[in-house]
């Protein structure tokens, strides 16, 4: 299986749900296997990751509305800065496309055929 790609580009602490979940989208239809990784920018403390994540949920809720078959996986992302290593937070944001159970789009998930 290959890398999960790398972090590329960031949501903002301010940016809106709808805006983010456009912009998601526009990253995953960009992608040849439909996946785009979103990285978490850096946050004061947990208040801020939490104000985050919830925005984030609510973007992908939006988003999933559009497209029943997007997924979101949290990745536990390592940075290196200043030659040390260094946590990132960051969301795979996936739309599979099922053939006879199989994900078309590169990725090893499958479903079972209702
Ligand atoms: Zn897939």
């Amino acid at each position: 299986m290959r890398p999960f790609g790398t972090p590329r580009r960031q949501i903002g602490l301010d940016d809106e749900p709808a805006d983010i979940a456009a912009w998601m989208l526009e990253l995953v239809d960009e992608s040849p296997d439909r996946l785009a990784i979103v990285t978490i920018p850096p946050h004061r403390d947990d208040d801020d990751l939490d104000a985050m994540e919830s925005r984030f949920i609510s973007a992908y809720d939006i988003a999933k509305a559009e497209r029943p078959n997007l997924s979101v996986k949290l990745l536990h992302a390592l940075d290196l800065h200043n030659g040390q290593p260094r946590d990132r937070i960051a969301v795979a944001v996936h739309e599979h496309k099922w053939v006879a159970g199989q994900c078309v789009n590169g990725c090893p998930d499958t479903r079972k055929e209702g």
